[in-house]
């Protein structure tokens, strides 16, 4: 871990932002002791002088960053040849029980179903998700979600990206004690290095971390307004769901469905994820994906945290589960994207 005295402007503004890597995740706006920094744009923007502590580039998954010590930080060691897609304990198939969440969520409700299990028996007070802007059709927002209602409005996929860091603030602003956090591959990179710099403000109440699988997400500006609104003719507002199964479909409020082919939204993805090298969240507790199934989340059971939460679930009958085919094309999916996004051939 570093320790560099060293400002905003000489490591992360020219070597992470400038440099187009980086991931957008806000965990350096979070963490700045002295408030200097601001989420714009996507991005980190100093809007007073920096105290140069050093402490926003401990936390940055994109600088310094070195898989072999966050592995050994959170899981005591490093990832085996057996381990493709990073430490686990265990691969399985899962899905929630309760019909109202299957109704709203985007594959099998894992996600939500963990959670409002963890909230209704008193694990978590909170949940950091991401909701919809009241203001911006579809566009996702960063939120802290305390109650099952809350964590069931912020079911569901949204491709475009949503800074879920943020919402720690509102968690130590609001005293919370004992909250879950989900969030895409990058976020928990971040969540990591912050455990490690022991940035306990935000960390200690953490009970458990959900990790989403990610290929890339794209720009608001290109997916949603450029591409679906100006070229399909949907507007945002009617936008139902989408999904990603080797291609994007977009459900509409009428019942409609658009493709959109994965070849055309490429031109839309984020900057910062080009240089992303980590498909499946591997440093979550469980990690959840689709992989082109239906009506199934992909679980990859991480830690002992993430067992705990997730045998307790499954006992209690809040999530069913069913074993992984390995030789079936989900299990091929997350071996080739984890392979690929490592930039292993
Ligand atoms: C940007 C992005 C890209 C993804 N790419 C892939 C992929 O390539 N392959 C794959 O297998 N799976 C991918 N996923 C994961 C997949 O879409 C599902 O989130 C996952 O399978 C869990 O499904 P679920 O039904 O259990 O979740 P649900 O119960 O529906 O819960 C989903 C959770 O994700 C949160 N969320 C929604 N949008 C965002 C966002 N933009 N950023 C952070 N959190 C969000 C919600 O608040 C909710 O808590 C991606 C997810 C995101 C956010
Ligand atoms: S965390 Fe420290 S180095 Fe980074 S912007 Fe704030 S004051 Fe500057
Ligand atoms: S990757 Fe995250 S921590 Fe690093 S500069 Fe970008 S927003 Fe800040
Ligand atoms: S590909 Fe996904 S995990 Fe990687 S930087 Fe982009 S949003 Fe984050």
């Amino acid at each position: 871990m570093s320790s560099e005295k060293i400002g905003f402007e000489e490591s992360l503004k020219s070597h992470v932002v400038d440099a187009g890597k980086c991931a957008g995740c806000a965990a350096c706006v979070v963490s700045c002791p002295f408030f200097c920094l601001e989420y714009s744009d996507g991005k980190p923007k100093l809007i007073k002088e920096c105290e140069s502590c050093g402490i926003c580039l401990r936390v940055c998954p994109r600088y310094q960053w070195n898989t072999q010590e966050m592995e050994k930080h959170v899981f005591g060691r490093q990832h085996s040849g057996n381990e493709p897609f990073g430490v686990f304990r265990r691969v399985v198939l899962a899905r929630a029980v309760d019909e109202e969440i299957l109704e709203r969520c985007q594959d099998g409700g894992l996600v939500s179903a963990l959670l409002a299990f963890a909230l209704e028996h008193n694990v978590i007070e909170a949940a950091v998700v991401s909701g919809v802007s009241s203001e911006k059709p579809f566009h996702p927002v960063p939120r802290l979600a305390t109650t099952r209602e809350q964590i069931l409005e912020c079911s569901g996929t949204r491709y475009t990206y949503s800074p879920n860091m943020l919402a720690l603030q509102e968690a130590a602003k609001q005293k919370k004690k004992a909250v879950a956090f989900v969030g895409t591959p990058c976020q928990i990179q971040a969540l990591r290095k912050m455990e490690a710099a022991r940035l306990k403000k935000y960390v200690a109440p953490i009970k458990f971390a959900i990790g989403l699988m990610c290929t890339e997400s794209f720009t608001y500006e290109g997916l949603i307004e450029e591409h679906i609104k100006n070229r399909l003719g949907i507007s945002p507002e009617q936008i139902k769901k989408m999904n990603i199964k080797g291609k994007i479909i977009v459900e509409t409020l009428s019942g409609e469905e658009k493709i959109i082919p994965l070849k055309e939204a490429k031109a839309y993805t984020r900057q910062g994820c080009h240089h992303c090298r980590d498909f499946s969240s591997e440093l979550a507790d469980i990690s959840a994906g689709g992989l082109g199934l239906t009506n199934w989340t992909f679980a990859v059971i991480r830690t002992e945290k993430g067992e705990k939460i997730f045998e307790s679930a499954e006992k209690n009958g809040a999530i069913t589960t069913k074993p992984v085919d390995k030789e079936g094309k989900a299990w091929r999916l997350l071996h080739l994207l984890s392979s690929k996004k490592r930039g292993v051939k």
